[in-house]
């Protein structure tokens, strides 16, 4: 039985610990922590046998705990994670997994330095089944290779400190894994584009914002992010091939017929939106650590996404495509 402790009790934290505790088999949650200690208290008082700690570095460092969940925000990723290989535990952190690439270069050398893989990236699009048949089909070859990606990333809306750059660095990070995933490729060059801004977002960040990629094959991919579209979570890709083209099925839904319309919902929650993806992330997940180690998004997926990430910031602009240049592979990602 695996022991978890889970650092974060905020949306996502509260939503794996039911999922683990409810869903997932094989494992536990012994532990949670958070920033704001009451949060943490109230979790742990919703299940028997989860002790709340004062920090993060307690919980890592607490002796019936195997693996760590990271769920906090994103500027306290990457000291937990680098904590908790030093303390030579699985890590399953949320994405992304640093603030910037360089933190992910501390987290791989910090693996690198144990042999084996302990790290994974919460990319749980890829354990979504309308991305895995949209990558099965682009593997199988039959439509040819993928010449471009259309996808946009549109949000209801974000909470209070949001910023610009997170429209790429905790938004279309998602974007920045899926579509290097689907393609099997790596990137090139990229560009942010800002344009006629909408009126639906009045906190000062760009929105929406386009996000342009050339990967290192030719194939091209434009991003829309908006982060205040004022109707819902709507996630959207596209993957123009040669002889064809996959499209992102939409979430399941009862159709309606009425008032001479054909209508159906559309979510506005992503929990909801992949809930079965992150059942099969977390599910995944515990099953890997039993048969040895972590076969999910790793450091070296982090550290591409956030790679990427850096530049299209740095793009913001400058009307350029600056590019995208990641150091050698370690033999341990290949
Ligand atoms: P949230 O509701 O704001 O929860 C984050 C929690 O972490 C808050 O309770 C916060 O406390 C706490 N926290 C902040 N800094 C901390 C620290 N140093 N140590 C311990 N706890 C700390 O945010 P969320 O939506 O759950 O997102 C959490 C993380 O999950 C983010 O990194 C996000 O990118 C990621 N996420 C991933 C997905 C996905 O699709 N894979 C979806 C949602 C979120 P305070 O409120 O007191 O700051």
């Amino acid at each position: 039985m695996l022991k978890i402790g889970v650092i974060g009790c905020g949306a996502i934290g509260r939503d794996h610990i039911r999922r683990l505790h409810d869903l997932v088999p094989g494992c536990q949650v012994v532990a949670c922590a958070d920033y704001f200690e009451e949060a943490a208290v109230k979790t742990a008082a919703q299940y028997d046998g989860i002790q709340a700690y004062k920090t993060g570095e307690e919980l890592i460092a607490a002796p019936e705990v195997d693996a760590v969940v990271i769920t906090s925000s994103d500027p306290s990723h990457a000291g937990y994670v680098l904590e908790s290989l030093a303390h030579s535990k699985y890590v399953f952190c949320e994405k992304p997994l640093a603030q910037n690439a360089a933190d992910c270069e501390k987290i791989i050398q910090a693996e690198l330095a144990h042999g084996k893989r302990l790290v994974q990236v919460g990319f749980m699009r890829r354990y979504d089944r309308g991305y895995a048949e949209m990558k099965r089909i682009i593997d199988s070859g039959e439509l040819g290779a993928p010449l471009m990606i259309h996808a946009c990333h549109r949000n209801v809306s974000q909470p209070d400190g949001f910023q610009t750059e997170m429209g790429v660095s905790n938004v279309a990070i998602h974007e920045l894994d899926i579509c290097r995933w689907l393609l099997s490729d790596e990137y090139e060059s990229g560009q942010v584009l800002k344009v006629r801004q909408s009126a639906c977002s009045t906190k000062g960040y760009d929105n929406p914002q386009i996000v342009l990629l050339e990967t290192k094959s030719g194939a091209r991919i434009d991003v829309e992010v908006q982060v205040a579209d004022a109707y819902g979570y709507d996630i959207q890709c596209q993957v123009v091939c040669e002889k064809g083209t996959v499209n992102l099925p939409d979430p399941y839904a009862v159709v309606t017929r009425a008032n001479a319309t054909r209508s159906f919902p559309i979510l506005t929650d992503w929990k909801d939106r992949f809930i079965e993806a992150y059942d099969i992330e977390l599910t995944e997940w515990v099953k890997s650590l039993a048969n040895g180690g972590p076969t999910g998004p790793s450091a070296w997926d982090g550290y591409a996404a956030c790679v990427a990430a850096d530049a299209l910031n740095r793009s913001r602009g400058t009307g350029q495509f600056l590019p995208i240049q990641m150091m050698d592979k370690p033999d341990l990602y290949k």
